[in-house]
């Protein structure tokens, strides 16, 4: 799965590596492109497709405000997160997911 790499100090917000929006990431101008981080980006990518693009980030946003007053890191244990952050390291992980596996991560433990 291909994707589109654009470089600017704009976005991401301060404290985030990189944003994938519609499969377009972007990244600020030093930051190195890891197979880890192309990785996680393309799990995002691919939750994005099998949710249309428009219900993924209306998932993430609810399940973000949902989890904002529960203890850990809100961003952090989201689930689509979660299931990026568990696989990043897999680099063959897209090539045996199932469609909809951050279902899995909804309720695993707190980061
Ligand atoms: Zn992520």
């Amino acid at each position: 799965m291909p994707v589109k790499i654009v470089r600017t100090s704009i976005l991401p917000f301060r404290g985030f590596t990189a944003i994938n929006l519609m499969g377009v990431l972007f990244v600020h101008p030093g930051v190195y492109l890891s197979n880890e981080l192309m990785n996680h980006e393309r799990i995002h990518t691919a939750q994005q497709r099998e949710m249309l693009f428009v219900f993924f980030y209306m998932a993430y946003v609810v399940e973000w405000l949902v989890r904002l007053p529960m203890r850990g890191n809100a961003y952090r244990n989201i689930s689509f997160e979660r299931e990026a952050y568990a696989n990043q390291r897999n680099l063959d992980y897209l090539r045996s997911r199932r469609p909809y596996s951050w279902r899995r991560y909804m309720k695993r433990t707190r980061h």
